[in-house]
């Protein structure tokens, strides 16, 4: 039976060609899922879409942080999916709860405007603790601290590609800070107060304000008014370090104190766009053409050159929010190719 077997593959090898060989080199860098433990269901698929899709090559580490401890269940269901370390976190209850200087009964008086209004989320309180802590406090989880780079991911998204290139040595090699897929309006009653805050702490640190930034991306009026393009940030590529600076710290604790989180509803994606956009120069940002993205209801579908083949994509091209009405990326494009003004 010996010389039989010898032509099996062996273990680390496989029969997905060329593409498949072991990568040059690693960045330092780790997924980062929040997640409730009833959410086992959707992280189990879109674990199991980027390791087939990708990261069964390169064995990126994952962080799983909850605000409760994950039970026995989520953990074995999601160790079983990679070969990859997996590390599953606590979210202290001070990077999570509503903090002590929100006036709660200004805050429910505005949740129950919103829920008249119709504003998806409106009445939630957790949905408000999660935007707070995406936007001020995973990067400093313990789990996280070793890590330079992230790439965030939800439940129930969709890889729909291949990705046969590693985007995070990809962010290092062309100093970007961050990485994204969909870029949409956000819903100004969401935000309302958002951008006058904006422009009084620009107007207090001009100093953070990066001199080739991304204002004229997310400004139609030189930045008297927001235009709500934001990137969508249930996907992210991006560096820690851009959200661990100065700039950035500064931004978050100002934002937080304004309680805008809790009065209004700010989400993370218009705060880490804004920031990404003022505190970068632009040639720092990037636009993944390549990663097929769904999350419910929009996908970006790979359209450059032939990307669409080399990844063999799942997604319909024709399906593309790129192309919708609500999307900002041709607003992207003639920013990034000087067409804009
Ligand atoms: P949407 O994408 O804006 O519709 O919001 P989601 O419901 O997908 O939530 C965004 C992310 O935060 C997902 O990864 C969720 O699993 C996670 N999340 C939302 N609320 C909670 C919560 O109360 N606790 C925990 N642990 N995770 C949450
Ligand atoms: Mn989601």
């Amino acid at each position: 039976y010996s010389t039989q077997c010898e032509n099996v593959q062996a273990p680390n090898q496989n029969h997905f060609g060329p593409v498949d060989t072991a990568p040059a080199r690693r960045a330092n860098a780790t997924f980062v899922i929040l997640a409730r433990n009833s959410d086992l269901a959707g992280t189990v698929n879109s674990i199991k879409e980027i390791e087939d899709r990708f990261n069964r090559r390169y064995q990126y580490p994952y962080v799983f942080l909850n605000d409760e401890p994950f039970d026995e269940k989520f953990k074995s269901r999601i160790s079983i999916l990679t070969d990859a370390k997996v590390e599953f976190g606590v979210i202290p209850r001070d990077h999570w709860n509503q903090p002590e200087w929100i006036d709660e009964g200004v805050a429910k008086s505005w949740r129950e405007w919103m829920v008249a209004g119709d504003i998806i989320y409106g009445g939630s309180v957790s949905y408000r603790n999660m935007c707070r802590f995406n936007s001020g406090f995973f990067f400093r989880h313990p789990l996280m601290e070793k890590y330079r780079w992230y790439w965030r991911i939800e439940p129930d998204v969709h890889f729909h590609c291949d990705i046969n290139f590693d985007p995070f040595v990809f962010m290092e090699e062309h100093k970007k800070v961050y990485g994204f897929t969909i870029t949409m309006f956000e819903y100004e009653a969401t935000i309302m107060s958002l951008w006058d805050n904006v422009r009084e702490f620009a107007n207090m640190y001009p100093e953070y304000i990066a001199p080739d930034n991304s204002l004229e991306f997310i400004s139609d009026d030189g930045g008297e008014t927001y235009n709500l393009c934001h990137f969508w940030s249930n996907f992210e590529i991006a560096d820690l370090d851009f959200w661990r600076a100065p700039a950035y710290q500064a931004f978050f604790e100002f934002l937080d104190y304004k309680g805008g989180f809790y009065y209004e509803r700010w989400g993370d994606a218009p705060v880490h766009s804004i920031a990404a956009a003022l505190f970068a120069n632009r040639s720092q940002l990037h636009f993944f053409d390549e990663i097929g993205y769904e999350h419910p209801p929009y996908t970006h579908c790979p359209k450059r050159g032939n990307n669409w083949a080399k990844g063999r994509c799942t997604c319909d091209p024709e399906e593309n929010f790129d192309d919708f009405p609500g999307s900002c990326l041709s607003r992207w494009e003639r920013f990034i190719n000087g067409t804009l003004s």
